[in-house]
């Protein structure tokens, strides 16, 4: 049997490929690409202006499965659902949708598991499975897109901070970026997807080059390479001094404010020591920091900073100009931490299943 096509994996030029090698004319491939990215159907036979034949043959030569959905949550406030796919290659990946005001903001992810090892991170905890392809990361968002739709909604932002190195799967996830801001298509800013890293320097630099449109923030954690190198292995690699040069080459280069994020552990990396290295660090910089309490792992043992102590940290940092927000975890109910759903369902699996039945 033929491999089938992914049509989530197209782009529009390759759609046009692809309806004209199978003998259609061109303008199939535009309304094609309107059920798919402006009507969010998920299936060949809801396309209704495509000839009856061509619906046919297309369910035999596509497929627009890119996973099933084994877990549903709700938080008990309903402003956060998730979702948990299994990918038909039996992996997992998390989507998050939030609710705040007007907006409907999307967590997705970009890999399965994540390579990078950071210690307070339960996708870290798992370690690496694979990239996914640019049609696995659109369709969280085509998911999402088509429940809010039933409710009159849009997706208003996307953040890439689900499971995964974003940069680390680099071309796969800045051609879902392209995909989603395509003006005749999903047409969503590209100033409303924020791309989230630990701080891959080289990719921050081809970033930067490449002029990109889309937010960038980056996961720092710590202030000095101390610190830094207990929470995050990477930072052997490339150190603060390192980062920030690249996060200041991003700046320069592109004119955007840059946003570092921080979760607060408590007696870690929340003490007024790194709260002024941070301080001096950034000085200057047109950036904002991001303060989350940590969001407690099963493989880690720190705990959330106090209130107090969040509010010293941000008071030291505001004496060096450098601006911060304070974000309170929401979901934790349904466990809205990146990777923990996926965690708790494999757990309760392996429970229930003997132990080579499960991939990870
Ligand atoms: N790999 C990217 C994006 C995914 S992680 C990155 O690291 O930036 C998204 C954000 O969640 C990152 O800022 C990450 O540091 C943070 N994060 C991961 N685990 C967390 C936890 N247990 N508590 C608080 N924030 C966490
Ligand atoms: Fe990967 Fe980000 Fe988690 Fe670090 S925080 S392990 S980079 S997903």
């Amino acid at each position: 049997m033929t491999q089938k096509t992914h049509l989530y994996d197209l782009d529009f030029p390759a759609l046009t490929h692809f309806v004209t090698e199978l003998g259609e004319p061109k303008f199939r491939a535009r309304q094609i690409w309107n059920w798919l990215y402006t009507q969010y159907v998920a299936d060949v036979s809801e396309m209704a202006n495509l000839p009856k034949e061509l619906r046919v043959r297309l369910a035999t030569a596509v497929s627009l499965n890119t996973g099933k959905i084994v877990v549903k949550q709700e938080s008990s406030d309903n402003q956060t659902s998730k979702v948990l796919f299994q990918l038909p290659d039996g992996q997992y990946i998390e989507t998050v949708l939030m609710k705040y005001a007007k907006r409907r903001t999307l967590c997705i992810s970009t890999q399965a598991g994540c390579a990078m090892g950071c210690v307070f991170c339960a996708t870290g905890q798992m370690g690496f499975f694979r990239n996914l392809t640019s049609g696995e990361i659109v369709q969280q968002v085509l998911y999402f897109a088509r429940e809010l739709a039933a409710e009159g909604e849009h997706v208003t932002n996307i953040v890439m901070m689900g499971m995964g190195e974003p940069l680390h799967n680099y071309d796969q996830t800045l051609t879902a970026v392209d995909r989603l801001i395509t003006t005749d298509g999903f047409n969503l800013g590209a100033r409303k997807i924020t791309i989230s890293t630990v701080g891959l320097v080289p990719a921050i630099r081809r970033y930067a080059a490449e002029g990109r449109q889309t937010p960038l923030a980056v996961s720092l954690h710590a202030a000095t390479d101390e610190e830094r190198n207990k929470l995050i292995p990477v930072n052997k690699r490339w150190p603060i001094a390192e980062l920030l040069d690249a996060c200041r080459e991003y700046v320069i280069k592109t004119g955007r404010r840059i946003t570092f994020e921080w979760a607060l552990i408590n007696g870690e990396n929340d003490t007024l020591d790194q709260a002024h290295a941070l301080g001096s660090l950034l000085k200057g910089l047109i950036c904002h920091v991001n303060l989350i309490p940590l969001n407690p792992t099963e493989g880690y043992g720190g705990r959330p900073s106090s209130r107090e102590q969040v509010d010293a940290f941000q008071a030291a940092l505001a004496s060096y100009g450098v601006s911060s927000t304070v974000r309170v975890r929401r979901g934790i109910d349904i466990q809205a931490g990146c990777g923990q759903l996926r965690d708790r369902h494999t757990i309760e699996l392996r429970r229930k299943l003997p132990k080579d039945s499960i991939q990870s």
